[in-house]
């Protein structure tokens, strides 16, 4: 079997290598908004953490966030980030399932 190239990233927590698609995007949006950009489709600067609850909790104990975007992200902006984080696992996983290696 022929293998794939497939992208690699850096999760801004653990500092793992991973395919892209096994993680998720966080952006900051020209309006300077910090999103969880769950498509990979927003412009501006985006930071990947793995789909795990517990390298988000990593990424904001050590402000990953703040180094990986290059701008100040509050205490409030984290805690909203984790909530839609754990929002966001259960679709991030099945649409896994449905994404092919063909994107980029
Ligand atoms: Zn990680």
């Amino acid at each position: 079997m022929k293998q794939r190239k497939v992208p690699l990233r850096k999760c801004v927590a653990c500092q793992e290598m991973m395919p892209k698609r096994e993680l998720i995007r966080v952006v900051k949006t020209p309006e300077d908004e910090i999103l969880i950009d769950l498509k990979g489709k927003k412009s501006g600067r985006g930071a990947y953490l793995c789909g795990k609850v517990s390298c988000f909790k990593l990424a904001k104990k050590s402000r990953a966030f703040d180094r990986a975007l290059k701008h100040t992200v509050s205490a409030e902006i984290y805690d909203q980030l984790e909530q839609d984080f754990i929002r966001v696992e259960d679709e991030f996983i099945s649409s896994k399932e449905e994404m092919t290696d063909d994107e980029e």
